[in-house]
């Protein structure tokens, strides 16, 4: 069941088995599974509920709707760096594009050599994988409905000879609208909402839409349940004059990597480690834009369909992207006129997103009510960027680019291949980047010791009892490859941990 917290007309105090807080990639997989064993789930959203009913193809409502702070959400240090979350049912997985990747084994390991992981492996997580791929359709991408934009690359990347492949993504009779990060006008993305919150609503959770929780309840060393308070009006940004309180002997943080530290930090939660709050990794990312002679209509197709992994070592992927109009005129590297001249020749763009493994990393804490983010570029990060753009405006002009547009702010157009040295000798700095981030990481790590890690290995807090945190917050490093996949993996592992110890949990 669904509940829309604006029709709510009363204070709520309710009693559950568990109370879930955020229903994206980590909290709509747990809800499924501890339903499914029967447990009375109750699942607080902030954002609402939408479907394919109002997903129009008007990207700026959709914003506005779907998107935190309509996408406004920013760090600050040596570089400003957008980093948009979903604040809707699903969380940020009705505003993705859609992209499944398992955890890399290599990362699986550099975990359990370096960051004291010792239960979790390959092997344990492959069954949940597999479970999550079937309930989320996923499939590869067919040539024929990647769109002129991706197979450009593809035929570039091939042509100079580096390995590339059509990406997994989470979808059923796609259709090539070019829409996913605005909502799927036909629900063809399987995101939270038409797949794990379905299935657990059928065994008996219940999911309330525009609460938003404040306080983490706890008695002694445990948790015992939250309290919040429910939101009105069109964006489900003001509070009503309504309050919940839900008793749960198991309480799951899942809020994301950006809300769930200042959630925790807000209630003085978690802090004896020092890592709560830092360790942010964001997986940053830029994009090289291509001009052909060819009308390519690059909003034809799937947006985020190829992959070039053919540079992962050095902790560089190349994945597609494309958006309308309306958001692509706010997202490039230029100005006035600059802008004008690239919007006048849109049908002609190409564009292709470069993302990095970070070694770099940032930290969250509150500044009242909202999330002060800092994350600063080291030199390791920017070098990264340097190389990819100019591996990418290669791949552009082996396609038969006419000129590229690299996302560096101070470098014009460059019309040759053999003008592609300004890229090497140009005295970059973070700044100079046109920059974004899709994937926060790493707020709340897991690790077997206390004073080096949030959560445990089952994802508990250190600190307290029976409070649970599972989303992406909990890993110790950034993933190197797109993250829904692994925090749907990881939220279903760590809840059949949960089920397992259910009764010395509640005892
Ligand atoms: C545009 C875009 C494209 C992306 N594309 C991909 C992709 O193709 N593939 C991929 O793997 N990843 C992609 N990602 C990232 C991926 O969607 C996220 O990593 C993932 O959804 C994070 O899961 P989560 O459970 O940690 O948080 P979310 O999915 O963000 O869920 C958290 C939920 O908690 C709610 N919440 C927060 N605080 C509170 C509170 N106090 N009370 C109540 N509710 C609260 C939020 O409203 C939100 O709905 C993309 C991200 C963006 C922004
Ligand atoms: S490309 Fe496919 S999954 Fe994306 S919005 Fe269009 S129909 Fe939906």
């Amino acid at each position: 069941m669904i509940i829309d917290g604006r029709k709510i007309d009363k204070d709520l105090k309710l009693e559950a088995d568990v109370v879930i807080i955020g229903s994206g990639a980590g909290g709509a997989p747990a809800a499924y599974r501890l339903a499914k064993a029967g447990k009375k789930v109750i699942i607080v959203e902030e954002g609402g509920h939408f479907t394919k009913e109002h997903f129009n193809g008007n990207a700026y409502e959709m914003v506005k709707l779907m998107y935190r702070d309509a996408g406004s959400i920013l760090s600050l240090g040596n570089t400003g760096i957008v980093i948009p979350l979903g604040k809707t049912l699903g969380g940020t997985t009705t505003i993705n594009s859609g992209t499944m990747f398992r955890t890399p084994d290599e990362v699986i390991r550099e975990w359990q050599e370096h960051y004291g992981i010792k239960t979790i492996t390959s092997e344990k997580l492959e069954p949940y994988f597999k479970e999550v791929e079937e309930i989320t359709h996923t499939m590869e991408v067919p040539w024929e409905l990647m769109g002129r934009n991706n197979q450009l690359f593809a035929i570039g990347a091939e042509k100079l000879g580096f390995h590339g492949f059509t990406l997994k993504r989470n979808m059923k009779n796609c259709e090539g609208s070019g829409l996913c990060p605005f909502g799927c006008p036909i629900d063809a993305k399987q995101a939270m909402h038409v797949t794990y919150i379905p299935l657990s609503e059928q065994s008996g959770a219940t999911y309330y839409t525009y609460a938003h929780a404040e306080k983490i309840i706890t008695k002694g060393p445990k948790a015992a349940g939250i309290s919040g308070y429910f939101l009105k009006g069109k964006y489900g940004v003001e509070p009503s004059n309504y309050k919940f309180e839900i008793n749960a002997p198991v309480v799951i943080v899942a809020a994301g990597a950006i809300l769930t530290p200042l959630l925790l930090q807000k209630n003085k939660i978690g802090k004896s480690s020092g890592w709560l709050g830092k360790n942010l990794r964001i997986h940053p990312a830029a994009k090289v834009m291509g001009y052909f002679e060819e009308n390519l209509e690059s909003w034809k197709g799937i947006p985020q369909a190829y992959c070039v992994d053919e540079f992962s070592n050095e902790g560089i992927i190349f994945e597609g992207f494309w958006i309308p109009p309306s958001m692509l005129s706010i997202a490039l590297p230029a100005f006035g006129k600059g802008i004008k001249k690239m919007m006048l020749d849109y049908n002609h763009l190409a564009g292709f997103g470069i993302m990095v493994h970070d070694s770099s990393s940032g930290k969250v804490k509150p500044f009242g009510n909202a999330p002060f983010i800092t994350y600063k570029m080291n030199k390791e990060d920017l070098e990264k960027f340097r190389r990819a753009i100019k591996i990418a405006s290669e791949v552009y002009f082996a396609a038969g680019a006419k000129k590229i547009y690299p996302p560096i702010f101070s470098l014009e157009e460059i019309t040759s291949p053999s003008k592609l040295s300004s890229i090497d000798t140009i005295k970059l700095k973070p700044d100079m980047l046109e920059l974004s981030a899709f994937h926060p990481m790493g707020t709340a790590k897991m690790g077997s010791d206390p004073k080096d890690s949030v959560v445990d290995e089952n994802l508990e807090m250190h600190e307290v009892n029976n409070l649970f945190i599972i989303d992406a917050s909990i890993f110790p490093t950034s993933l190197g490859v797109n993250p829904q996949e692994s925090i749907m993996a990881f939220s279903s592992y760590a809840t059949d941990k949960i089920i397992e110890r259910w009764d010395k949990l509640v005892k």
